[in-house]
Formats: C-alpha cells, structure tokens, sequence
C-alpha cells in the first residue's frame, strides 16, 4: 500500500495527539455535566475548564461562548438566534459563503464578490444604507475552497455604523488566523473543533459583549449553555476540541510560515504546469489552494492523484460528493469552464517538505 499524503485539511484535519488523549482523559469519566453529585461535578470541571480555554483564545467572556455540535449547528444557532434579535432582521450573506451559513435562511440578500473572491465593503455599504431595516449580516472570514480570507474588519466597521448584527463563520479560519470577537462590529464567531484538530462532533459559537448574551435556541431541551442550546453537550469531543486549540494556536505563527512556504512551491509548480490559482491575488489561508488545470477535469484529477496516494478534494466535502453540481463559490467567482476543473489542495498541521516534494512531482504527470 502506498502510504497516503492527505492533503485535504479543510474538509477535516488529522486529530491532534493533544486532542486524542484529552478525548480518552474526558470519556473515561462517567457524569453528566449537568449533575449535581461529585461525578457530575468532575464533567462540570472538565466543561468549564474546556469553556475558559476556547472562550480566552478568541477574547470571549466563558458565559459567550456555546458548545454546539460543529459548525453548521453554530451557524445556524447565531442565524435563528441573531436574526430575532430586537428583530426580525433581514440577513445579508457573501456570495460564497458555505451551506451551514446558505441554507439556514430563508431569505437573504446576497453580496457579490469579485473575480479575487472577496466582498467589497462599498456595497455592503450601499445595501445597509439603502434599507435601514434592522440587519444581520453574516461572512465567512476565510472561504473553505479558495482560502480567500474577506475583509471582515471594514465590514465589522460598516456593521456598526448602521447598527447590524455581524456573524463571523470562522470555521475555516479558527486556529489558522488570529480570530476575536472583540473585533469592532463583530456579534458572533463559529468554530468547528475538527478544523483544527480535534474529533469531529464539537463546535462554538462565541459571542461579543460582557455578561451571558440571550439567544433563542435552536432547541431548548433542558437548558443546557445558559438555555441558548439544549442537550447533554459532548464532553469528550469538547474537551478534545479545547487541547486542539491550545495546540493549534501555539504552533499558529510557525505553521503559517511553513505552510505558506509549503503552498508557494505547490502554486509555482501548478503553474509551471499549466495550472490557474484561484484567488491568487487576495489574502488567502496559509494552508489552501484552489488549482485550476484548462482541459483537465476534477474527478480526472482527483482519480489520478488519489491512486497515487494523495487526498486532494474538488470543492467542500460536503458538496464534493453530489455529481455534476459546479461549486457555487467558483461560479459567484466568475471562473466560468475553469470551475469545472478545479480542485482545492489544503494542507494539514502535520504536513512535511517531503510530501510537498512528491506532491509536486505527481502533479506534473496527470492522466488526461
Ligand atoms: N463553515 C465552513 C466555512 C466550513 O468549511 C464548514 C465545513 O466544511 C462548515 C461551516 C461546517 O462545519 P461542520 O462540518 O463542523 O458542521
């Protein structure tokens, strides 16, 4: 067997040791968070401690921030949530936003981006000012195909000058670029715990302000989270979720200098090949690029690349498996028959210069 070069970090991260053995340290106890009685009162300590952590690294007070189960649910909880708060509020969304963010409104006005991927704050702008109905505005801080990161901060600055809520889907970005929720204008964060190396099944949502900020529940259950998210909330993964991001977060600075490194040499040999980058021209995450090759189509691609051992994705995870559906952040792109052979390569925490160098070199040879 050919030993496996996953290069498909976006759609999920490889587990931190951190967060394996804080998982293990947090399954073995056998109470209920939620318990009065000295098991209970262990798991509350291990939740609490899980909160502080996560809640510190993105300058949250602990009683913002709400375990969710990834982030699609924080998403959806801040839209269902913020969009009733002193609502309803009509939400204005990017044009490349993810499905956690798209499909959890009915009815939004969408905000173009240009052929660089990103928004541009003057229509932001333009829409707050044209209806000054009250407004929850959410953007990805950076998109999971391209990496393109948005100019969040001159949208947070926007938001606040016409009074919008602004929600922050930083899944992608959390652990990689430093993120806060103190950021002018900013109401809410999302994070998913397997995003950055820990086990799938744990998310957040931060949000802005002091004191435990009310929002209406997506389900109510008992209470749980100060009754903004209902449920027995996921003590291992949420544990492990806080030890990857302590982890994450340390090695931020050195990773990013490696990564982009990592990823400048891929973009050069991609397009020594013949290969496009999308997005190229705007800040992008240090992990991620979205490669273009003219005549040579993904799932080609794909194949050739995966029987050589390499893990590479054409899109979002989530969409990569619905055939013959072209990525709706490319088309909003403009990339036109470019989408359609494109496939986003993501590196992960652990990568190395070797697998780099034989990245490079199978990707000069691709089966047409
Ligand atoms: N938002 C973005 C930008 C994502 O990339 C993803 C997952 O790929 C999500 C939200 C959803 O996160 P989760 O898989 O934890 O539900």
């Amino acid at each position: 067997m050919l030993p496996v070069i996953y290069f498909d970090a976006n759609a999920t991260e490889p587990l931190r040791p951190q967060a394996r053995d804080a998982m293990l340290q947090a399954a073995t106890l056998c109470g209920n968070p939620s318990s009065v009685h000295q098991a209970g009162r262990q798991a509350r300590k291990l939740l609490d401690d899980a909160r502080k952590r996560i809640a510190r690294h993105f300058d949250a007070e602990d009683d913002n921030c709400v375990f969710t189960s990834g982030g699609t649910e924080a998403c959806a909880l801040a839209i269902h949530g913020l969009q009733q708060e002193n609502g309803p509020r009509r939400v204005i969304i990017g044009a490349t936003e993810h499905d956690a963010v798209r499909q959890a409104c009915a009815e939004t006005t969408i905000l173009p981006v240009d052929a660089n991927g990103q928004i541009n704050p003057a229509d932001l702008e333009r829409t707050l000012a044209e209806d000054q109905s009250p407004a929850l505005v959410c953007l990805m801080l950076a998109n999971n195909e391209t990496g393109v990161l948005h100019p969040v901060a001159e949208a947070g600055r926007i938001c606040a000058q016409y009074g919008a809520l602004l929600h922050i889907d930083a899944v992608q970005a959390a652990g990689r670029v430093p993120v806060s929720v103190t950021s002018p204008g900013v109401t809410s964060l999302a994070i998913s715990g397997h995003k950055f190396g820990g086990p799938k099944g744990a998310g957040a949502l931060l949000l802005a302000g002091g004191g435990a900020r009310q929002l209406a529940p997506l389900f109510a259950g008992g209470g749980q989270e100060r009754g903004r998210r209902g449920g027995t909330p996921a003590l291992p993964a949420i544990y492990a979720m806080a030890a990857a991001l302590d982890a994450a977060i340390a090695d931020q600075e050195q990773r990013t200098q490696q990564q982009t490194r990592f990823r400048d040499r891929i973009d050069a040999a991609a397009k020594a090949s013949g290969s496009v980058v999308i997005g190229e021209n705007s800040p992008r995450l240090p992990n991620t690029t979205s490669l273009a090759t003219p005549g040579i189509r993904a799932e080609a691609r794909l194949i050739t690349m995966d029987m050589a051992g390499i893990c590479i994705s054409s899109g979002s995870a989530c969409s990569s498996g619905k055939i013959g559906r072209r990525s709706h952040v490319l088309e909003a792109m403009n990339t036109g028959e470019l989408a359609d052979c494109t496939v986003r390569v993501s590196l992960p925490w652990n990568v190395t210069e070797d697998e780099v160098t034989q990245f490079i070199s199978i990707w000069a040879r691709p089966a047409r």
